[in-house]
């Protein structure tokens, strides 16, 4: 876990590890999981990834980059 300030209310939260952020590859949450809550009512679609709001729901562009480019290191190792 890190601690993390979100971007629309300020407060401290903090970043569970996962998959993805064991990889350190991926960009920080900006948002607290309460706002992101907050986003999805609004919009209704986000980013299964990293929670960005956005017309559909399912990966954003930049996690679709993110992806491809961490299995292809994980290619690479192997
Ligand atoms: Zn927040
Ligand atoms: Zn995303």
């Amino acid at each position: 876990m890190h601690k993390l300030i979100c971007l629309l209310c300020d407060s401290q939260f903090s970043q569970a590890v996962t998959w993805s952020a064991l990889f350190l590859l991926k960009p920080d949450e900006k948002v607290c999981h309460s706002c992101r809550s907050k986003f999805k009512k609004i919009t209704g679609q986000i980013c299964t990834l990293c929670g960005r709001p956005q017309s559909v729901h399912a990966v954003c562009r930049d996690c679709e980059v993110w992806k491809s480019r961490v299995s292809d290191s994980l290619l690479l190792r192997q």
